[in-house]
Formats: structure tokens, C-alpha cells, sequence
């Protein structure tokens, strides 16, 4: 007897697995969330008071510490951590190859005398130098001048990972250019800060710093292990690149909000349990669209730390899938036919004061000011939609943006009625000089944006940004995406926005114009200059690609094309303008992410190469052999008659033919194309050609497979089918 292919084998597993018992350390979150970070509670206790007070400066005003200082704060973060149990410490970073990277050094030291003690001094607290040559640079760093550093972010308080010390840091070339994503997320956090203050200066003395928050939504997929390692697909590429369709996909809408899955549940207990005591404030969790597709969403935080916490609570789930046998998948688009994954980014602006910028107010005054922010910041996305849309492009969000379930990859904003109406009757109604008659009338108008406005906001799926009543909501982003490259876009484009705006405000004032009228003047040319990015229709639809056309909103469908804003003059000139990334920094990231992108599609090419030729091809023969020793015995047996009883078996035994010369044929011509890609030098060019030639290759191959997989026995298959990666729980 043969023994089951790792399908079967999967399939039994499957069936007999029971949700893992959970347990938590307490029954009330709050008794132990944050326990493993560093945070308020910890610092108190374990620094002194001149330390405790170095790290405040450090975080809320960006002051540098001195170096008796830090010897003191690593000390008492060595006490914090030793206290539970941690022996190593690392500096934790993320390079631009989209993880988080860490390397771990122990605290212990030997004295060379059989003595040994455990150390950890300020020196390796706010610097070190890892032997990180392999992370990608973008051609920043020679090899022989392979030095990066690792510089300590103390906005973001360290933690403990499996006794590990973890501290935060950004990641710099012995230049000091930027290797991560994070130097220039701060960078553009500092920059949006500076102007977002001078503007809140009209409004309120008071306001002496404004942040920038972000509460993400992961959506992920997940998928029993032994499933995954029978899927080399999946296990290589993140994604499926074969399966027909199941008869049912997700056209009931039985998934979305629909009750969780027992072994899912539990797993998400688990993750949730650790990413709290990591001070991950996680508040929401839910099915998704797709079947076994779900969501996890936390309270919004100042964004350098949201974003940190989400490069963690990647991590920790990925970590606590296994231990529940199933692994988690981030990728955009696992599966074609149902929806893909994303990660909302939903993004404000908080005063000092605790005012949320973007929340309409009840007084009219405060609605100029949430009227400045909302204008500015729709004005912004028009004016950059290109580099917005080249921050969110990858390999695998190809896939999604357009797929008629995400956003398309037309950039455009969506304000819901209310405000649409709002914003036609001032474009209207503010004359170039007005009357004080009505001005008193528009005041009132601006005063009337009703409360419940926050909650009767949209719920427009279909556009990449919108606003959600009190911020926000830059759906394009990718759900295996670090939200810093988009959030970092989007502060500098706002932050240059603003800094224009003030610019012309203040011209009027030196004009003798007051000082509200010349604000609503600008708002007023603002709204009349964005017009055009905003879009209240169905984004999916052909009408408006045509109509986004006319408009002269770029629409790039593919990552290498969407790339090239990187390199325009504008944008390296925004972005120097803002201090966030230079056009060495800018052309190193352009570089990397087109040769990530050339390398995610050839190994997605070469997958299915192997997939085909091993897996689908060997199957569909060995089908087609019994079908054959089926007609070759009822000839035997029936003799003349046997044409009439076998004709079923030869017209399959044909098509399957077809099918298997076609998918031969195609992966000889998919290889040809890969190796005609691989010796252009040019990283744009290689990239278009994976892109334009490689890459059409892998939905034909899927195309015949499919069709093979609908004729072979369903116990010869040896590929997990869709119905069972998408159903099974
Ligand atoms: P949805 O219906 O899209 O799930 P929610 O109101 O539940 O919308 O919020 C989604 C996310 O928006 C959450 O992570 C929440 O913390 C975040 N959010 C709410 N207010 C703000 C804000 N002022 N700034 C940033 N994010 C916010
Ligand atoms: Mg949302």
C-alpha cells in the first residue's frame, strides 16, 4: 500500500486537533498589562530620581541623556529586568527588510579570574554596532565600510521577550544615513510636530507640541500547520499559487463578525495574553470577510510606539501560532478569489492639550481649526498621491489594491456627505472679501458640524483614505506592511502641506487681512485645488478609473512603476525640505524595495516551476496512467464495444494531455523569462521584467493545474485544496 501523500497526512492531523488550554496570568487585563515593559510604574521603582527624570526630557522633549545618566538608567533597567528573570539583553531594530532584528548578547561577563559578574553599562544601552552587513542598504554602505549602529530610542520603552531585555532602537550607517524605518519615521514625526504646532498657534498659545497617533488593523489569515508544510506555495511565498476555487467561497457573508472558531479563540487568548503584558493595548478582535480570515485592533497610541507595538504583535503571533499548530499569515493576498489582508491605518493629530486636531468641534473657532487640519490634510493627499501610493507598493499588495475587495490603486480621499456639503458651501460662500455680515454666517455654518457627525461617517469600503468622523483611515496599507513607511509619507506630506498653509496665511496678514478671514481664504483655495482627489462613488468600479483619469489622478497598478515617485525631483525635494530623508536615503530605499520586489516574484516563479513539475504533473500522470490501464482492460474485456464504454476515459485521458503539455510549455517559457530578467543590470528594468514577463506566467500555470485538479482523484491530489485551507478550523 502507498502511503498517504502529505495531503491525507494533513488532513487526518486536522481533523483530530483540539483548541490548546489557554491560561492567563489574572482575570482582569489591567492586573497584568505592561508587566513585561519597561514603563512609568518600572522606572519609578527601579530609577533614581535624577535617571527617571533624563528618561522623561528624553521622551517628551527629545533631550539627550549624558553618559553618568545612562549608566544609571541601564543599570536599573539591568536590575528591572534580572528581577524577572531576563539574562540577555538586545538592541531590537527594523531594517528595511521588513522584520524586526535583535541580537542577543548576555549580561554576564567573565573576569578572567573564575570570577564573572553580570554587566550592563550606558554605553550598551544607547549605542551599538552590530555586525549587521547583510541587512539590506540600498548600496548606503560598502562592504568594507559594513558599519551600522544601533542608537537607543527612548520614546519607546524597552520590554522583555523569553528573558530577554529588548530596547528600541533605530539603525544608522557609520554615516548616518538611514537603514530602518524607524530614523526616518521619527524624523517625519518631528517634522509634522513643528508644523503642526506653528499652526495651532493661530488658535491656541497654549499648544506646544502636537503628536501624531495611529491605531492599526491587523487582519491576517490563518492556516493549520500541517496544511502549511503540505503547501510549499504557501510556506515559501506566503501565498497560494495553485487551488481552484472552492464551490463556496466567502458569498454567504457568514465569516464577517460571525462567531470564532474554538481553536482560533484560543489562539487569540494566547496572543493577546503576552502582546498585553507587552504593553500592546488590544482591545478588538473579529472574524473577517474571508473564511478564516480575522482581525485584531488595539487602542490608537502615539505613533512611534503604535508602530513598534505592531512590529511586535507581528511577531508574538507568529510565535504563538506554532504553539497552537497553525501558522499565521500575513501576507496580502493568500488566497485569489476571496478577500485579501490589510492594515487600516487610522491616523490623527493630538495637541498637548488633549485636543484631537481632526475631531469637529462645537464652537465655531474650533471648527476653523478642524477645519484647517481636515482641508490640509485632503489637500496633502492630492497634492502627493503618488508618493502615497509608492508607500504602500509590494509584490504581494499588487495583488489586493483593485482586486475588487481592497481599495483601488487610485489614491483618493473619502469625507462622507456631510462634510462634502460642507466644504462645497464654503468654497461657495467665502468671497475673496467678505462682508462681516457673512462672515458671522459662515462662522455659524462652520459651528453647526453636529456631533453625531462622528458617528454617522462613512462607511465607504471602497476608498483608500477616508475620513472616519475623528481621523483618518489609510486603508491601502498592506497587512504585512510596517506602518512606518506610510505614516512617514503621510507626516511629511502633511507637515509640508501645513508649512505652506502658514506661509500663505501669513502673507495675507502682512496684507492687513485678519487673521480669520485669511485662514478661511486659504482653506477655501485648498478646497477648491483638492477637489479633484476627493471621491464619494464606488471606487471599484471601470467608471471610475475613467473618470480618476480626467481628473489626472495617477493610477499605477504595478510596485516597480509605483516606485518611480521615489525618484522624482519633487519628492526628493519634499522630502529634504522636511529634514525626513535625503535623495541618497530616498534612492537606497527605491533600490531596495525594487529588488525586493524582483525577488519575491522569482521566488513565487520558481515555486511554481517546482509545484508544477513535482506535484501537479506527477498527479495528473499518474491519473491519466489509470485512466488509460482502464481502457486498455475494458478493451480486453468488452473487446469491439469497448470504443463506445471507454469514450468518457479518452476524452479526459486528451484534455489532461492538453493540460500537461500546456503547463510544461508554460514552465519552460516562465524559466526563459526569469533567466532574461535576471541578467538586466538595472534594478528598475529587472523589476518591470519580472513584473511584465515572469510574473503572467503564474495565473496560466494555475489556469491548467486547476483544471487538472477537477479531473484527478481527489485522494491522488497532493495538495491541500482551497475549501480545505479556507474552512477547515
Ligand atoms: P473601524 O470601524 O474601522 O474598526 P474603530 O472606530 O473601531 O473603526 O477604530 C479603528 C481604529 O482606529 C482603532 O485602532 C482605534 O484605536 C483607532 N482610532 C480611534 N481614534 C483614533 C485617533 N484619534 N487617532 C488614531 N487612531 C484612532
Ligand atoms: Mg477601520
Amino acid at each position: 500500500m502507498t502511503p498517504p501523500n502529505l495531503r491525507g497526512k494533513a488532513l487526518h492531523d486536522v481533523l483530530g486537533r483540539l483548541p490548546k488550554p489557554v491560561t492567563r496570568p489574572s482575570n482582569r487585563i489591567s492586573d497584568y498589562f505592561g508587566t513585561n515593559v519597561f514603563n512609568e510604574g518600572a522606572m519609578r521603582m527601579f530609577l533614581t530620581e535624577d535617571a527617571y527624570r533624563a528618561v522623561r526630557s528624553a521622551i517628551d522633549r527629545g533631550e539627550r541623556i549624558d553618559r553618568k545618566l545612562a549608566d544609571q538608567v541601564a543599570s536599573g533597567m539591568k536590575e528591572w529586568a534580572a528581577s524577572k528573570g531576563a539574562t540577555h539583553y538586545t538592541h531590537w531594530f527594523q531594517p528595511l527588510n521588513g522584520s524586526s532584528a535583535e541580537k542577543h548578547d548576555a549580561f554576564f561577563e567573565p573576569l578572567g579570574d573564575g570570577r564573572s559578574i553580570e554587566r550592563f553599562d550606558g554605553g550598551m544601552l544607547v549605542q551599538q554596532e552590530p555586525d549587521a552587513s547583510s541587512f539590506p542598504s540600498g548600496g548606503i554602505r560598502n562592504t568594507f565600510e559594513a558599519r551600522g549602529y544601533t542608537a537607543w530610542d527612548p520614546g519607546s520603552p524597552a520590554f522583555l521577550i523569553h528573558q530577554t531585555l529588548c530596547i528600541p532602537t533605530i539603525f544608522v550607517s557609520y554615516t548616518g544615513e538611514a537603514l530602518d524605518f524607524k530614523t526616518p519615521l521619527l524624523r517625519s514625526i518631528r517634522a509634522l510636530d513643528e508644523a503642526a504646532t506653528a499652526v495651532c498657534q493661530y488658535f491656541d498659545k497654549d499648544v506646544k507640541k502636537v503628536i501624531g497617533t495611529l491605531g492599526w488593523e491587523q487582519e491576517y489569515f490563518l492556516v493549520d500547520e500541517s496544511f502549511y508544510y503540505a503547501r510549499p506555495d504557501i510556506m515559501m511565498s506566503g501565498r497560494a499559487l495553485f487551488g481552484h476555487g472552492p464551490a463556496r467561497g466567502q458569498q454567504l457573508e457568514d465569516h464577517y463578525f460571525g462567531s470564532i472558531p474554538e481553536r482560533t479563540q484560543a489562539f487569540m487568548v494566547d496572543f493577546e495574553t503576552e502582546a498585553l503584558k507587552l504593553g500592546i493595548p488590544v482591545k478588538t478582535r473579529h472574524n473577517e470577510v474571508a473564511p478564516n480570515q480575522f482581525e485584531c485592533a488595539p487602542v490608537y497610541e502615539e505613533m512611534n510606539l503604535a508602530v513598534d507595538h505592531n512590529m511586535l504583535l507581528m511577531d508574538v503571533m507568529e510565535k504563538t501560532a506554532r504553539k497552537h499548530d497553525m501558522r499565521v499569515l500575513f501576507h496580502e493576498k493568500p488566497y485569489a478569489g476571496v478577500n485579501g489582508s490589510g492594515k487600516h491605518n487610522n491616523w490623527s493629530l493630538a495637541t498637548d492639550t488633549g485636543v484631537n486636531l481632526l475631531k469637529p468641534a462645537r464652537t465655531p473657532k474650533e471648527n476653523i481649526q478642524f477645519l484647517a487640519f481636515f482641508v490640509n490634510t485632503i489637500a496633502a493627499v492630492h497634492a502627493h498621491a503618488d508618493v502615497l501610493r509608492a508607500s504602500i507598493a509590494s509584490a504581494n499588495n499588487d495583488h489586493r489594491l483593485g482586486a475588487n475587495e481592497a481599495p483601488p490603486a487610485i489614491i483618493s480621499v473619502f469625507i462622507g456627505e456631510y462634510l462634502t456639503e460642507l466644504l462645497d458651501g464654503l468654497e461657495k460662500n467665502i468671497k475673496s472679501k467678505m462682508s462681516p455680515a457673512s462672515k458671522t454666517e459662515l462662522k455659524l455654518d462652520i459651528g453647526r458640524i453636529p456631533p453625531v457627525l462622528l458617528d454617522n461617517t462613512d462607511r465607504n469600503r471602497t476608498s483608500p483614505v477616508a475620513f472616519t468622523g475623528n481621523k483618518f483611515e489609510f486603508r491601502a496599507v498592506g497587512s504585512s506592511a510596517n506602518c512606518a513607511a506610510p505614516m512617514t509619507v503621510l507626516n511629511t506630506i502633511v507637515a509640508a502641506q501645513l508649512k505652506e498653509f502658514k506661509a500663505a496665511v501669513d502673507a495675507l496678514i502682512a496684507k492687513d487681512v485678519k487673521k480669520d478671514e485669511a485662514i478661511l481664504r486659504v482653506i477655501r483655495d485648498l478646497i477648491t485645488a483638492s477637489k479633484p482627489v476627493r471621491f464619494e462613488g464606488n471606487g471599484y468600479g471601470d467608471a471610475w478609473k475613467e473618470e480618476a483619469a480626467k481628473r489626472g489622478l495617477p493610477n499605477v497598478v504595478d510596485t516597480p512603476r509605483a516606485l518611480d515617485a521615489w525618484g522624482n525631483a519633487s519628492t526628493k525635494k519634499l522630502f529634504a525640505d522636511m529634514g525626513v530623508l535625503s535623495g541618497k536615503e530616498l534612492d537606497a530605499r527605491h533600490e531596495i524595495e525594487l529588488h525586493s520586489y524582483t525577488l519575491k516574484v522569482q521566488i513565487e516563479s520558481r515555486v511554481c516551476a517546482d509545484m508544477a513539475t513535482n506535484h501537479v504533473l506527477p498527479a495528473a500522470i499518474h491519473y491519466q496512467n489509470r485512466l488509460i490501464q482502464n481502457v486498455k482492460g475494458l478493451q480486453d474485456v468488452l473487446g469491439k464495444d469497448a470504443d463506445k464504454a471507454s469514450a468518457t476515459q479518452m476524452e479526459q485521458i486528451r484534455k489532461m494531455s492538453r493540460h500537461i503539455a500546456e503547463i510544461h510549455a508554460l514552465c519552460q517559457a516562465m524559466t526563459e523569462a526569469r533567466k532574461a530578467a535576471n541578467v538586466i543590470a538595472d534594478q528598475r528594468a529587472k523589476a518591470i521584467a519580472y513584473c511584465d514577463n515572469v510574473k503572467p506566467f503564474l495565473d496560466k500555470i494555475r489556469y491548467h493545474s486547476n483544471k487538472l485538479e477537477l479531473m484527478v482523484d481527489d485522494e491522488l491530489w497532493p495538495l491541500p485544496k482551497m475549501r480545505e485551507l479556507l474552512f477547515t478550523r
